[in-house]
């Protein structure tokens, strides 16, 4: 089916045409219809499928008259928030619907500013939209449709007692959609409580990390982190890199370490301010800044379709994590490689990630690259580079 067989608003069509979307992806093919016809939705895709437009098209579409704040889409991240409401700009170019962003990090002055012309649309983070509703900067008294992003991530970060919250607000007769990658027990009961007959849409096998993207382990002696990351980054043919670490700190350090050796870094945890933030991320896409160095903030379904290569400077700790993590690569069916530094003291998080994706990951060595010993080194072939060739940049 096409995007103008659904029966979507011409001018959303044209703004999909725009975008030089021409065939629904299988999620927009099963979300749009049942979205159109006022179902509530759980659904569940693989990162890069489509799952943005999945809603924001039939949710533009029904949308007729505007003037009034008619649908909300919730984030749990600033930057996934901007990124949707940068879709929802891009997909109602051809309508004039006002759109508005609010999340925290900010002033207060240009959201309330935004709010007070009667925006169609709020796209936000659960606290600032919290504030500005016990401000009383807006109201849900018109609102038709309310959409929960990224669930499991909310639930990570604590934020299901905010989403409840916000949903109290929310009139009683409205349309819900909830996506999430993972649904626990706690979205389960979400779910139960938020919407009227849920039906579940789930595109792909969850665990399974994008079949675009090659991945394998290096071990290494964990003294030897840091050289054989830029070692790694030396020998991969990569065109932009995003460097993901466990802890806030780690992540300052390493990035320092990165620029002291030659590498342009943008850094992104959330100890940063908004600006620092919003401008990692712009340089980065930009191709200003070739290496991202992040936190798990970055793992949940950022759009940079330039990332070649993720590499793991600490394994995930829970395996969810690493198919978030390695699917900011390979998107929209672009090829992409995710290497994962391991040691020792990783074995547990080795083995339940294999265990979670269903197959043994390979376990590599780099040429070139002076080895300590480790135990886990005896069972690596050599590998003659970490990745499969591609433009140099450096
Ligand atoms: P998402 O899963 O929403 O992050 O989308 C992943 C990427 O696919 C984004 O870059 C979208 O612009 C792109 N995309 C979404 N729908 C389509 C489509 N129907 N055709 C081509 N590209 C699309």
């Amino acid at each position: 089916m096409s995007f103008q067989e659904f029966g979507l608003e011409e001018k959303i069509v044209h703004g999909a045409q725009r975008l030089r979307y021409i065939d629904p992806t299988p999620i927009q093919a099963e979300a749009i219809p049942r979205i159109l016809a006022g179902v509530d939705i759980i659904g569940s895709a693989q990162t890069g499928t489509g799952k943005t437009a999945a809603f924001v098209l039939p949710m533009l579409s029904k949308l007729k008259n505007t003037g009034k704040l008619r649908a909300l889409i919730v984030e749990p991240t600033r930057e996934l928030a901007a990124q949707v409401f940068e879709v929802c700009q891009d997909l109602s170019h051809f309508t004039d619907m006002h759109i508005t962003l609010l999340h925290g990090g900010v002033k207060y002055e240009n959201q309330k500013k935004s709010l007070s012309q009667n925006p169609d649309v709020v796209i936000a983070t659960p606290g600032r939209l919290l504030d500005h509703l016990q401000q009383k900067q807006l109201n849900f008294n018109c609102l038709e449709m309310l959409v929960i992003d990224e669930a499991d991530r909310m639930l990570d970060m604590g934020f299901i007692p905010d989403i409840r919250r916000i949903i109290n607000y929310c009139p009683d007769k409205r349309q819900t959609l909830l996506f999430s990658a993972t649904v626990a027990q706690a979205i389960e009961s979400l779910a139960s409580w938020a919407m009227v007959n849920p039906e579940k849409i789930i595109i792909g096998h969850r665990q399974s990390p994008a079949e675009t993207v090659a991945h394998a382990f290096y071990p290494v002696a964990r003294d030897q982190k840091f050289e054989l990351l830029l070692e790694l980054l030396e020998q991969s043919h990569y065109e932009s890199v995003i460097v993901f670490c466990r802890t806030k700190a780690e992540t300052d350090k390493i990035s320092s370490w990165l620029d002291t050796h030659g590498h342009t870094v943008a850094v992104l945890h959330s100890d940063r301010s908004q600006s620092q933030r919003t401008k990692a991320l712009q340089e980065f896409k930009a191709g200003k800044a070739e290496v991202l160095v992040a936190t798990d903030i970055a793992a949940r379904g950022l759009d940079i379709s330039t990332v070649t290569h993720v590499i793991n400077f600490d394994i995930p700790q829970n395996p969810e994590d690493y198919v978030h993590r390695i699917g900011r690569t390979g998107r929209a069916a672009a090829t992409g490689d995710a290497l994962t530094l391991i040691t020792g003291e990783d074995l547990d998080q080795v083995r339940s990630i294999e265990h979670y994706i269903g197959k043994s990951v390979e376990k590599k060595k780099i040429a070139n690259f002076c080895y300590t010993y480790t135990a886990l080194l005896d069972k690596s072939p050599r590998a003659k580079s970490s990745s499969r060739s591609r433009r140099r940049k450096r």
